[in-house]
C-alpha cells in the first residue's frame, strides 16, 4: 500500500514539474558558428557573431541557427516541415 502512495505522490509531482506558462523564453544556446551551415539567421539575416543563437535546426544534413524561435518557425513553414 505504501508503494502505491509513493507512486501517487510521484505522479502529482510530475504533473506540476513541466514548464509553467510563465517560463521565460528559451535561453540562447552555445553553438559554434563554424558548425552552422550559415553564419547568420537564414530568415532575417541576423549575424551570429554579435547576436545569440536562440535555436538550431538540422535540415537536409546541415545545421542552421536561428536568432529566435519565430524565425525557426518561419523557416520550417516555408519548407513545409
Ligand atoms: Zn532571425
Amino acid at each position: 500500500m505504501r508503494l502505491l502512495w509513493v507512486a501517487f505522490l510521484f505522479g502529482v509531482w510530475q504533473c506540476k514539474s513541466p514548464s509553467s506558462p510563465m517560463s521565460p523564453p528559451a535561453k540562447p544556446i552555445e553553438v559554434p558558428v563554424a558548425k552552422l551551415a550559415l553564419p547568420y539567421c537564414p530568415v532575417c539575416k541576423m549575424e551570429f557573431g554579435t547576436y545569440p543563437i536562440a535555436d538550431t535546426l538540422r535540415y537536409e544534413g546541415k545545421l542552421y541557427g536561428f536568432c529566435s524561435l519565430a524565425c525557426r518557425d518561419t523557416f520550417t513553414q516555408r519548407r513545409g516541415m
